[in-house]
């Protein structure tokens, strides 16, 4: 129950020790078109260039601003929390001129807010982290969008934590280039990091005058061999393809709907018990994450004592804080095979009985009673 990896379902456990054919092998090769195609229902878009990058979810952050970037030019990138200021970072690598804004961690941003750099700046590329795994805010971006787009812009988008855990729609709110990990609401394991380009990014990618700074991550290369043409690039991570493809299958059977239901529903009774021993959320309560709950740690708690003690005794890991919020917030992940009803039950009934024995105070048995009592009233 922390910010990722998450629980692994069952069957792509199965799926990953399955025999390794060759990268070439036909069996293999119909493999990478079903999971393209599953990854497409699941980012919702029709984008013919969607695959499926041989890396964590950073490489596919470093996968889309090198290849849309080339040396001198201006991208936005804002910033509200660690994952937008590592997608800066990587920007500055690429040779980008890096423009950013920034936003309290736990506040979003609204399309007003870009304004004024959009009109003077017009940069071709604004990057934006949807669900900021460091401080639980969800961003929205339809607006974001449509003022990226009038000034002439890209929208570059990361989807690591929000994919398969909330509706991401790539082609209805217009994002031009996105990323995802397989290791979050995806529930696989850390390996691979699904990415898709509209039309209008491949277009910018056809039109680059310079080399694409990184061979690893070269698109103009990735795509021949994830199209017809099979040209050989790097040899595929064969398992993790498996395993991905089975954790999409999971996904697809249960409904993306359902599944999206799911997180919120678990999300709900963990707000409702957390609540009712007097935690508070750390984002803005219009904008929280489903899937990652970021809570201030009480005056008086001890960080380690209790992390350690749900670790050691009940076997459950919850996040720290990162960068900033070190020490001051705890990250409860409710992601994807762990959005379950006996993991929050099971969670809060372990943390009330660490927090009653470090004299913290409150009504005993009320977290569970309000999480019940959520569950109760959203069935
Ligand atoms: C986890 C995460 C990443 C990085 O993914 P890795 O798999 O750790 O490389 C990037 N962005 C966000 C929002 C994340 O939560």
């Amino acid at each position: 129950m922390g910010p990722g990896p998450s629980d692994i379902h069952p069957r792509v456990l199965n799926a990953i020790g399955k025999g390794t054919v060759g990268h070439l092998d036909p069996y293999y090769l119909q493999t990478m078109n079903n999971l393209q195609e599953m990854l497409r229902k699941v980012f919702k878009t029709e984008n013919e260039l969607t695959m499926a990058i041989s890396a964590t979810g950073s490489a596919g952050m470093e996968t889309t601003v090198v290849n849309v970037i080339e040396p001198g030019d201006k991208m936005l990138v804002c910033i509200n929390g660690v994952f937008g200021m590592r997608m800066a970072d990587v920007a500055e690598r690429a040779g980008a001129e890096v423009l950013t804004l920034e936003r309290p961690w736990g506040e979003v941003f609204t399309a007003e807010d870009l304004q004024p750099i959009l009109d003077a700046e017009k940069p071709k590329v604004v990057g934006i982290v949807m669900a900021e795994t460091s401080t639980g805010a969800c961003q929205p971006l339809e607006e974001i969008s449509k003022l990226v787009h009038a000034n002439g812009g890209l929208l570059l988008v990361d989807a690591v934590t929000s994919l398969g855990g909330m509706n991401v729609e790539v082609d209805k709110w217009g994002i031009d280039v996105i990323y995802s990990g397989s290791q979050k609401c995806l529930s696989c394991p850390p390996g691979l990091a699904p990415i898709s380009f509209s039309p209008a990014a491949v277009e910018v990618l056809n039109n680059r005058k310079t080399k694409v700074r990184s061979w690893y991550l070269d698109l103009s290369m990735l795509s021949s061999y994830w199209s017809e043409d099979r040209v050989y690039h790097h040899t595929a991570p064969i398992n993790m393809t498996y395993a991905l493809y089975e954790a999409l299958r999971v996904i697809l059977e249960e409904g993306l709907d359902n599944c999206f239901d799911r997180h919120l529903q678990n999300h709900l009774a963990l707000k409702a018990g957390l609540e009712s021993l007097g935690f508070q959320y750390n984002a803005d309560p219009n904008h929280q994450l489903p899937m990652l709950n970021a809570v201030k740690i009480p005056a008086g708690v001890d960080d380690g004592t209790i992390r350690g003690g749900l670790l050691k005794r009940f076997g459950i890991e919850i996040g720290g804080g990162l960068g900033a919020f070190k020490g001051k917030v705890w990250r409860i992940g409710i992601m994807g095979h762990a959005a379950r009803q006996n993991n929050v039950l099971t969670f809060l009934g372990a943390l009330e009985q660490l927090l009653a024995e470090n004299n913290y105070e409150f009504s005993s048995g009320s977290s569970i009673a309000a999480a019940n009592a959520a569950y109760a009233t959203n069935a």
